[in-house]
């Protein structure tokens, strides 16, 4: 039997590299590999534990699978779905709330960041995200899980969902695993943590033109451009691994040297930098721009999607409920 594979992507905004690199290059790899059947839902639920807007909502949500098909997420090959169409998702993660305390919950570094930085929105939802992620996961019985580092905590409570289950009522959900792409962590152009959605200055987005990525790597903050150690925080790390990422390793120990020995010239690193950024965009832009045409193949896409994802999702809970002595 194929082994399976879930992802998800939040609807809060555009994608950006650190999404791409982090996540949809490592869901396209698994998509393109016959052992595996790949699941990719745009995580609608996981969306609205944070400020948003209802009245632009469903264009959001129709953003993201733009961006996964743009990207190359092929249809044929993956199941492309809507979180909250599987209803069964919310069904199960109540189940699984049973073997979970709220001491781990409350553990958990997104929740309490999210405590320190803005306790008055920190709400129930934004708990119980770890609690639902795992049910979006297990639903599928997913082994594998492309996502970037910032999940891994809650892949952590996925796994640990996993062995209760199988432990308490004899399931044989698999312990699901990262499948970690070389851009798992794409730090923020702010110079500190990682790039996001909702940080604002933070990203570039697959959909920006060379002008904007230009003025974005412009606002990474720089030094003289020479030293006897290479700084360890601030912008000239994320300028060297966002070189990493798309000029090579070679490129970057380049630069490495040169800021150590004769002195880097930040205007021309960064130049070259966008360019390169932006020709792996070109492909991905392309597509869109055809996409962005077809709404009906899109809504298609959509349907087909939910209906192949619920069926799974559908039997699991069964399953589940039988175990459970609820059925
Ligand atoms: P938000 O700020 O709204 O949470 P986000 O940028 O964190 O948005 P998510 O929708 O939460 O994006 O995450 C989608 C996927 O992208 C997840 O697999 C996540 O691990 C991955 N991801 C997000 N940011 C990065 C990053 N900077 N580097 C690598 N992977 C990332
Ligand atoms: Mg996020």
């Amino acid at each position: 039997m194929k082994k399976r594979v879930l992802s998800g992507i939040r609807a809060t905004g555009r994608l950006h590299l650190g999404n791409y690199l982090g996540a949809v290059k490592g869901m396209i790899a698994l998509q393109n590999d016959p052992d595996y059947e790949t699941f990719y839902m745009v995580a609608d639920l996981h969306s609205i534990n944070t400020p948003y807007n209802p009245n632009i909502f469903q264009n959001n949500i129709k953003e993201v699978v733009l961006d996964y098909l743009s990207a190359g997420i092929d249809p044929e090959k993956s199941t492309v779905f809507i979180q909250s169409s599987v209803p069964e998702h919310v069904e199960l993660s109540y189940l699984f709330s049973t073997v979970l305390t709220v001491a781990r919950m409350l553990h958990l570094p997104t929740y309490k960041d999210k405590i320190k930085e803005d306790a008055e929105n920190a709400n129930m939802a934004m708990l119980y995200y770890p609690v639902l992620m795992a049910s979006d996961i297990l639903i599928y019985k997913a082994n594998a899980v492309p996502v970037g580092d910032d999940q891994l905590p809650h892949l952590e409570v996925a796994r640990e969902v996993a062995r209760k289950m199988n432990e308490r009522y004899g399931m044989d959900f698999p312990e699901p695993q990262q499948f970690k792409s070389e851009g798992h962590n794409v730090p923020s152009l702010r110079g500190e943590g990682k790039m996001s959605k909702s940080v604002e200055g933070s990203y570039i987005n697959l959909t920006d033109d060379p002008e904007t990525i230009k003025d974005k790597l412009a606002s990474v903050a720089t030094d003289s451009g020479k030293g006897p150690t290479l700084p360890a925080g601030g912008g000239i790390p994320v300028l060297l691994t966002l070189i990493e990422l798309f000029e090579g390793k070679e490129k970057r120990k380049n630069y490495e040297s040169n800021y150590l020995n004769g002195g880097i010239k930040y205007s021309e690193l960064k130049s070259e930098l966008a360019k390169a950024i932006f020709n792996e965009l070109v492909p991905i832009q392309e597509k869109r721009k055809e996409l962005e045409g077809k709404p009906e193949y899109i809504n298609k896409v959509i349907s087909d999607g939910d209906e192949k994802a619920r069926k799974i999702a559908q039997e699991t809970l069964k399953e589940v409920k039988e175990k459970m002595g609820i059925l």
